[in-house]
């Protein structure tokens, strides 16, 4: 019988899910992944992690919870970098050893480290180091590696083409009404992809007929172009991503507000948003709507606040 591997259906699985899945699947393991959050996850999540975590992180707590009696091991990857001079928030490389502290039953624990800021170093070397250490034959390693990138490269392909990885990932479907406006929505793509987490955002903004652009379907070469304008480059991967973007999008025409969606408690994002901020305030061309999100957020009270903004942009484009 195959071996199972459980994937937490949090955190970087928004980024990096197709490439895990087609780089265990072809070495052989079934792959388990976690059901989608719900209150359960998430309370799962809060009783186990310590109170100053992020919400994104107790939701990955429950997800390993959900986890632990249904597969042989756990995926939980200890992630530094996944690409050159830039890193990914710390917190990414404590999870294995906060969950094995914390989740003494826990099974077989794969906690592979990958650090793309290494020179020399990529996400693909780091793979292959993975499959060497799980004992399978250099052959096999080497097809997983390739196929699982190609994987990658397919679903950023997807991505880039205005699709999101909710729709990819999870098959939603999201219907526009009849006003056709565009925002930019940013954030960290466990915060904005999760429905539960992000109160379902892009279908929120998709009842109000607007289409939610992210980060994910921006160019990267024309986010880091736009980033050039900060005094100094921002050393998170994601904070980078988010900043870039939003400078990006802030000069497209059919753009007609941004909104940010940020942790509360989380480090990297308070900077992004306060800088965001002053950058836009500075621009003076596009409202800007900063929604902070954790356990505690009220639906009624992001609704409302959506639906204030939507109209007021709504109302600035047509005067
Ligand atoms: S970047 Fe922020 S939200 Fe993401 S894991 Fe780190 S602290 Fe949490």
């Amino acid at each position: 019988m195959d071996k199972t591997v459980g994937i937490p259906r949090a955190l970087f699985y928004y980024y990096l899910f197709p490439l895990w899945d087609v780089f265990f699947r072809e070495l052989g393991y079934k792959v388990i992944l976690s059901p989608a959050t719900d209150k359960r996850i998430v309370n799962l999540g809060i009783e186990k992690a310590v109170d100053e975590v992020c919400y994104p992180v107790k939701i990955y707590y429950g997800h390993v919870a959900s986890l632990l009696k249904k597969a042989d091991c756990l995926f939980l990857p200890r992630l530094v970098s996944i690409q050159e001079r830039s890193y990914i928030c710390p917190k990414f490389m404590g999870l294995p050893d906060m969950i094995r502290a914390n989740f003494p039953e826990h099974p077989e624990i794969i906690d592979h480290t990958f650090d793309g800021s290494r020179k020399g170093q990529s996400l693909s070397k780091d793979l292959e180091h993975l499959g060497r250490k799980l004992g399978h034959p250099p052959e096999t390693v080497r097809r997983a590696c390739a196929e699982s990138i190609a994987a990658l490269r397919e679903y950023e392909t997807k991505l880039k083409g205005g699709q999101n990885p909710m729709t990819v990932l999870d098959g939603a479907r999201f219907g526009f009404g009849e006003r056709k406006l565009k925002v930019a929505l940013l954030g960290h793509g466990y915060n904005i992809y999760d429905p539960y987490a992000s109160m379902n955002i892009i279908a929120k903004l998709a009842r109000l007929g607007v289409e939610a652009i992210t980060a994910e379907s921006v160019d990267p070469a024309a986010r880091d172009q736009a980033a050039e304008v900060l005094p100094k480059r921002m050393f998170w991967t994601l904070g980078h991503r988010i900043l870039g973007s939003a400078l990006y999008l802030e000069q497209r025409d059919d753009i007609a507000g941004i909104i940010h969606m940020a942790s509360f408690g989380c480090g990297p994002d308070s900077l992004v948003a306060e800088l965001l901020e002053r950058l836009l305030k500075r621009r003076r061309r596009k409202p800007l709507l900063c929604l902070t999100i954790d356990e505690h957020t009220g639906e009624a009270g992001l609704d409302t606040r959506l639906e204030a903004f939507i109209d007021m942009i709504a109302r600035r484009k047509i005067s």
